[in-house]
């Protein structure tokens, strides 16, 4: 079955990627072939235009909300609200979906990115003992424990939108475009309920979740419903995302952001990046594990391929970090069973369901992983896509602990309690 496997000439990415991957005559994936726009845009041009599109949304009464931005206490939030309140002079309305997966490290950024913005912000907090059967659901049939983040996440900011009339939507990357090149920056393409079900959702919308595979009831996804087409047009609800309009480079903008506000950085399992998803529990735990069953890749690739795109890693080096990171061993999966009131038999049983067999061999008893991103492929192919680069993958870890408060208390109240 391996050899039906592709990996890319120039990245690390494999077929297998969820969002879909496709290759040219050179094995070149398509997200590496779409990255090179960033090099031949006029960046200037495209902020501008950004600028024309978000005037249009200025209100003249400085009480009302110009625009939505969707943040947490990680990936490249202090960023965003940056460019739209100090560069587009906007006056957001800044919403955050509780996770319940937080950290403590996450839940103080996420503090200190609405007071050294003045922003207002709102925070949606579903009950936990919704999350606990969404999760049990969504694992059990899409083999997916993150399936409520993503789905809360690209909801609650467009039911706001709905809600207060407040019809531009600011996002930062599209994750479509800039990991698997599915649209071009030039496509400039925005919001959509369908790409939202068909890629952030695995196919699956809140109201697929009922009659389909489990004892979820309405009332249980209520939350998580995409408002009527009807409401979106009335309001106007567009999203758009600045990583059509700003040359997007996470790292870079991470350490312009780290000196101007200095927000938490922590040192991470599974990857050697401490900037993006510190505010989530179990991203670079057990959501990271599953991941690497079911694609036969994980968070450290997506890391290390970003950068060698960027011109700041070879795929050579490359290699060397991703076999480092990619198999540590995981420390969050008691929390998750915990709060989940599972075992580790069963979740491990489920999850032996969704192993790609691609890239998983079962040996004496244990599954082992082959992960062979050189497999078949001649020198010069691998020359010929090769990126001129300098090697710039440090990461900044402004705090030391490795990860503090792993406990379930603070997965089931979400928010800090006797804190020194
Ligand atoms: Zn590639």
């Amino acid at each position: 079955m391996n050899h039906k496997i592709t990996y890319c000439s120039r990245c690390l990415y494999n077929s297998e990627h969820p969002l879909n991957i496709t290759f040219n005559k050179n094995q070149i994936c398509s997200g590496c072939e779409i990255h090179e726009e960033k090099d031949t845009i006029d960046w200037n041009e495209r902020f501008v235009k950004l600028k024309k599109i978000v005037n249009g949304y200025k209100q003249k009464n400085k009480l009302s909300y110009d625009c939505i931005v969707p943040i947490s206490g990680g990936q490249d939030s202090f960023f965003i609200v940056d460019v739209v309140k100090k560069r587009l002079g906007l006056n957001p309305l800044l919403v955050s979906y509780n996770t319940h997966y937080n950290t403590l490290s996450g839940l103080r950024n996420l503090a200190l990115i609405r007071t050294i913005f003045d922003c207002d912000m709102i925070q949606k907090i579903v009950q936990p003992q919704k999350i606990k059967r969404i999760n049990l659901c969504t694992l059990k049939n899409l083999g997916s424990m993150y399936w409520h983040v993503l789905a809360g996440r690209t909801v609650f900011p467009v039911q706001v939108a709905v809600n207060l009339n407040i019809p531009l939507i600011i996002w930062g990357v599209h994750q479509g475009c800039d990991q698997v090149g599915m649209f071009s920056h030039y496509d400039e393409v925005e919001m959509t309920r369908k790409y939202r079900k068909e890629h952030d959702l695995m196919g699956f919308e809140a109201e697929d979740l009922i009659n389909n595979f489990c004892d979820i009831t309405e009332q249980d996804i209520d939350e998580f419903k995409y408002p009527s087409n009807f409401l979106i047009s009335k309001v106007g609800v567009r999203g758009i995302y600045l990583s059509n309009y700003i040359r997007w480079d996470s790292k870079k903008q991470h350490e312009e952001m780290l000196k101007k506000y200095n927000y938490e950085t922590v040192k991470q399992i599974r990857t050697a990046d401490s900037y993006n998803n510190i505010d989530c529990m179990f991203y670079n735990g057990i959501h990271d594990y599953i991941k690497l069953k079911k694609c036969g890749y994980s968070k450290i690739t997506d890391h290390v391929n970003r950068e060698i795109r960027l011109k700041k890693l070879s795929r050579e080096k490359g290699i060397e970090i991703v076999k480092e990171y990619q198999t540590q061993k995981t420390d969050d999966f008691e929390p998750f069973f915990i709060f989940n009131n599972i075992s580790e038999k069963y979740f491990k049983k489920i999850i032996h369901k969704f192993i790609n067999k691609k890239f998983w061999t079962l040996n004496n008893g244990k599954w082992q992983l082959k992960w062979e991103p050189n497999k078949n492929k001649k020198k010069n192919i691998i020359e010929n896509a090769r990126l001129n680069s300098k090697f710039d993958f440090n990461f900044i870890n402004n705090k030391k602990i490795k990860k503090e408060n792993n406990s379930p208390y603070l997965l089931h109240k979400s928010w800090i309690e006797n804190e020194k």
